[in-house]
């Protein structure tokens, strides 16, 4: 028998800030970690997966919808806890920036430069939110999580959590393993902010205070529609859909001759792991000529920011796809590199690399 609080039929496309999917085949939300976990077993005993959800905002949901159960984690766990020594705990349903504006008011620093991104705590490891420079894994001491399969909870350190660029076991092995219930972080008292980016640096001057960096990135942020405003024409958004290419040397050389050969000025690059090179995607859009609001129909380009796709409304989830597909291709076919996408594709029967050829 279905459990009472799994509805049917309830549209993905209401739960993902780029409001596109179909129905979910079961949908819950969860408060406590057991019941995510009898929920999941439950699931697992009907043959379906499961897909933990959190602010929707870094997904791209087949118009197909989800056969499987959603369970919404935005309840789950509680309110930041403040410990000595920077020490803080944030169960994974508090909204991300809610947590960065607290920090922020009590002078810890470590997490301002990722103030404004939206969804909850919980998510934050998944991918290893980042921006202008800084990263959720340089603060986080661990992840509290509790295993869907089996109900067990455990305490994942940071080297178990395998964070890279935009990158963790969440997205990889571990996939769909573990519902996170609490992240525990580790922030300056009283330290300085970090001001990596130099459209940042320009925004604060000198010795600016974490809440001034935090106000800096809002505004940068908001300039670019990457924080979500309902008012905002480009606010059907993943936020930025594909990630900095990451390439050999090698490469890279490569792609600054064919920008020289085009009469382009350098490309950006940025060190990256193991002597790579860390490309902008962005740069690569715009000067393969997808410049912003770039696109004719129901899915185009952010008219404020060329990395952001955009619903501007009654767009689909092919739409996006195709508008996908048009810039990898354009990108490639200019520079040689092949971009990755940044949101989690839920629904398809297809792998990513196919979904994108
Ligand atoms: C306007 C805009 C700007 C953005 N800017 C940035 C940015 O600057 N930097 C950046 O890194 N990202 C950015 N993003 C992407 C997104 O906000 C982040 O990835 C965010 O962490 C996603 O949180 P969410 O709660 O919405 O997760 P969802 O989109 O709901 O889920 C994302 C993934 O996390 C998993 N997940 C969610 N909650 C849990 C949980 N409790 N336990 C286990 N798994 C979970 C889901 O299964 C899914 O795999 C932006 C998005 C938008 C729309």
């Amino acid at each position: 028998m279905t459990p009472s609080e799994v509805q049917t039929g309830v549209r993905l496309a209401d739960h993902t800030t780029l409001a596109v999917g179909g129905p979910a085949w079961g949908f819950a939300e969860v408060t406590e970690p057991e019941q995510a976990a009898a929920l999941a077993a439950w699931a697992q005993g009907e043959g379906r997966p499961v897909l933990v959800l959190g602010g929707g905002s870094n997904l791209l949901v087949a118009d197909a919808g989800f056969a499987g159960l959603v369970l919404r984690a935005s309840r789950v766990g509680g309110a930041p806890a403040f410990g000595p020594d920077g020490e803080v705990r944030a169960g994974a349903g508090v909204p991300w920036d809610h947590l960065v504006a607290e920090t922020v008011g009590r002078g810890l620093a470590g997490v301002e430069a990722l103030s404004g991104i939206p969804g909850d705590v919980g998510a934050a490891p998944i991918q290893n939110i980042g921006a202008y420079g800084q990263e959720v894994a340089e603060v986080l001491e661990a992840v509290e999580v509790v295993e869907l399969a089996t109900g067990a909870t455990a305490v994942l350190d940071k080297p178990a959590c395998g964070f890279g660029y935009r990158h963790s076991v969440f997205k990889a092995e571990a996939r769909g393993r573990y519902l996170v219930t609490q992240v525990r972080l580790r922030l300056r008292p009283g330290g300085a902010p970090e001001v990596r980016y130099p459209e940042l640096a320009r925004a604060v001057g000198p010795a600016p205070t974490v809440a001034q960096v935090r106000e800096a990135v809002l505004q940068i942020r908001a300039s670019k529609s990457m924080v979500l405003d309902p008012a905002d024409p480009n606010h059907r958004s993943a936020g930025s859909f594909f990630m900095n290419p990451v390439v050999p040397a090698d490469v890279a050389a490569e792609v600054a001759a064919r920008a020289a050969a085009r009469g382009l000025p350098s490309p950006p690059r940025y060190p990256a792991a193991d002597g790579q090179v860390k490309l902008s995607a962005a740069w690569l859009i715009e000067r393969a000529g997808f410049t912003k609001g770039f696109g004719a129909g129901r899915a185009g380009l952010s008219t404020r920011h060329c990395l952001a796709l955009v619903n501007r409304g009654g767009a689909t989830a092919q739409d996006i796809l195709t508008l996908a597909r048009e810039v990898r291709a354009g990108v490639r076919a200019a520079f040689g590199v092949t971009l990755w996408p940044e949101p989690v594709f839920v629904g398809f029967e297809a792998e990513v690399a196919e979904l994108l050829e």
